[in-house]
């Protein structure tokens, strides 16, 4: 097919969407559609089966505002940049940070199986081990403890504030302030993964009664979370890794070293094979294409397709 486009000044295109006329400006609304489609594609992911699972339990829309958010390059006590955050919050939610399990996987020829958490020396160095582990309990609490502070004092500075109102008793209590690991359920664990459920913001919203406050106290609450986070837990003990590594004369020259490309075509191979394994265990809860009946929703109804994720 062919474009004379010297004779297209007349030309006009319509944009249909399952057959409904799409009226805001195309560009955006690609955009949108494709951030849809490869959410959709991201969730499907075999080490995100609880969130698939739990899709419905989600403030997707929330999740996406406070992975984004960022107040803290602006305030001057914090002395890491906003993309080490940044990068942090991504491989935290992908499950993905260089814990030593991963690096076991990764760089077997460097970590051998005598490898275990830095710190209490008796559990596997997991992602989720080192929010559990006992020697990093306290200062979970106390990020919990500060959070849970924030929360308060922001609903009870509201003009409108009534000590009668159950409803902070209610989001204090929530489950998802509990430091431990659910299968089913959305607990701090999750929180510190970025994901934010809606019985937190629907609470909170109960007392705010505004979209834009509600968002506010969650993207500080989650700025708090991931920071404290990165500074009490995972910097120091990145720091006892290094040292643990000058013991073991791993050197900074090793560990850039890449690996040999038969070993890294063998690594990807099986990851795709893992990866198509866990496609049918996540589709129980939403198929590939549930994007398009997000996207659906939000033309007919309006606001944005994060909302409509379900
Ligand atoms: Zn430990």
């Amino acid at each position: 097919m062919k474009f004379d486009f010297t004779k297209t000044k007349t030309l006009k295109a319509t944009l249909y969407f399952n057959n409904i006329l799409i009226e805001q400006p195309i560009r955006s609304f690609i955009k949108s559609i494709n951030q849809a489609e490869v959410f959709n594609r991201w969730l499907l992911l075999h080490r995100l089966v609880k969130y698939a699972k739990l899709i419905k339990d989600i403030d997707w829309d929330r999740t996406w505002k406070c992975f984004a958010f960022s107040s803290y390059n602006k305030q001057s006590e914090t002395s890491f940049s906003e993309s080490k955050i940044k990068a942090f919050k991504i491989k935290i939610m992908n499950n993905n940070l260089p814990v030593l399990e991963n690096l076991k996987i990764r760089r077997p020829d460097l970590y051998g199986n005598g490898w275990t958490c830095i710190s209490c020396r008796q559990e596997n160095e997991t992602q989720q081990h080192l929010w559990l582990c006992n020697n990093n309990q306290q200062m979970v609490k106390e990020i919990i403890e500060k959070c849970k502070k924030y929360i308060s004092e922001k609903i009870k500075s509201l003009k409108h504030y009534n000590n009668k109102d159950h409803n902070i008793n209610k989001i204090l209590s929530d489950i998802c302030w509990d430091p431990y690991y659910d299968e089913q359920k959305i607990t701090f664990l999750d929180l510190i993964n970025g994901i934010i459920p809606k019985s937190l913001t629907n609470n909170i919203y109960k007392i705010t009664c505004c979209n834009e406050s509600t968002t506010n106290i969650t993207n500080i609450i989650m700025e708090t979370i991931i920071i404290n986070i990165y500074k009490d837990i995972w910097k120091p003990r990145c720091e006892l890794v290094i040292q643990e590594e000058i013991k073991e004369n791993i050197t900074k020259r090793m560990k850039l070293k890449k690996e040999n490309k038969k070993k890294k075509k063998e690594k990807i191979k099986k990851k795709r094979k893992d990866l198509d394994q866990s496609n049918p265990i996540n589709e129980t809860y939403l198929s590939i294409s549930s994007w398009i009946s997000w996207v659906d929703s939000w033309i007919k109804i309006g606001n944005q397709w994060e909302i409509y994720v379900s």
